[in-house]
């Protein structure tokens, strides 16, 4: 077993558990259908008591989540109108985006792909990569799922190479969370490799947070920088989390300072139960426009949404805008 194998084992997966390190609430959710899973280190982080604390919120399952809200669905972004097989959605010209795994290092109570019909145990890419050799308009794959990194290095490895072997795959692109929980995953294993293969390589954390990107987190960012890949971030607008300008510019100054560029803030996607973490985006965009008088301008994300069916994401922008 890799040594992050052994830690993520270790994750906190119940509410007894979790009572050893934190006090908890009287408002938990009691049998979520999303199960807790937290690695200790994002628990080690939360301020014990603070029920309000962005990482306590971004992992504990609350009773808020036993709320069914109108427009709040399954499959809010149409991933299945997308897939060409359970593992492959094809969505935007030339990007094609593989779930690796249905893992990931954390469960975060506001996950879009939840409620996903995954493969039960994704082993195989067979079916997926005779789908992306065969269709040269395919010029760069997506590692996502679950996340790429819940996959054992020779797993990993064995995709990696047989997507290097496809001449018209130029870009490989991992988003991934797994290293805000457990950094540990970007080991020297992990880093040969990356160096093993010559097809252009762009990494896509998530991060929500300041607090999440500790130094070990950004050393792990570093390694992954050493090689000529570039490191981008892609955050979620959470109500209480991030939806103010001081913790939304603490994020995007952590974030540079790290050499890490900001690249999109979402907007939710309505997945059920997830409502009490909706900002409207009108306030989003007013946060926006805050920010970016703040901070440099590769420091601010594009704020977008997921809709269904159109081209691209939807970048959001105030009405007065539009029409100036
Ligand atoms: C978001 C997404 C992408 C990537 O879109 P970019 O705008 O290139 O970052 C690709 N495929 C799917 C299915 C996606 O949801």
């Amino acid at each position: 077993m890799e040594h992050w194998q052994k830690i993520f084992q270790n994750n906190i997966r119940s509410y007894d558990e979790l009572r050893e390190l934190i006090p908890l609430p009287n408002t938990l959710s009691p049998f979520p259908k999303f199960p807790l899973n937290i690695p200790r280190r994002l628990v080690e982080k939360m301020e014990p008591g603070d029920f309000n604390d962005p990482l306590f919120l971004q992992f504990v399952p609350l009773a808020s989540e036993l709320i069914a809200t109108p427009g709040f669905v399954n499959d809010p972004v149409s991933d299945e109108a997308a897939a060409r097989t359970t593992k492959l959605l094809h969505k935007y010209k030339g990007r094609a985006l593989l779930l690796v795994s249905s893992a990931c290092a954390m469960h975060c109570r506001y996950c879009f792909r939840q409620k996903y019909p995954y493969e039960k145990d994704v082993k195989e890419y067979e079916k997926e990569l005779a789908i992306i050799e065969a269709d040269p308009s395919i010029t760069e794959v997506i590692l996502s799922g679950g996340d790429p990194l819940s996959k054992g290095n020779s797993a990993l490895g064995l995709l990696l190479e047989a997507l290097d072997a496809i001449p018209h795959v130029k870009v490989i692109r991992f988003h991934s969370r797994f290293p805000i929980g457990i950094p540990e995953r970007i080991s020297d294993e992990f880093i040969s490799l990356l160096k093993g293969i010559s097809t252009q390589i762009v990494f896509i954390l998530h991060v929500n947070h300041a607090r999440e990107l500790d130094a070990d987190v950004v050393q792990s960012m570093k390694k992954l920088m050493a090689l000529g890949i570039p490191v981008l971030s892609q955050s979620v607008l959470l109500r209480g989390i991030n939806d103010s300008l001081p913790r939304l510019k603490e994020l995007v100054l952590s974030l540079i300072h790290a050499g890490i560029v900001p690249y999109y803030l979402h907007q939710l996607d309505r997945v059920q139960n997830t409502a009490h973490f909706e900002v409207d985006p009108e306030d989003g965009i007013a946060l926006i426009e805050q920010l970016r008088k703040e901070v440099p301008g590769y420091a601010v994300p594009t704020y977008v949404q997921e809709i269904g069916g159109e081209a691209s994401k939807t970048p959001l922008h105030s009405v007065e805008c539009l029409q100036a």
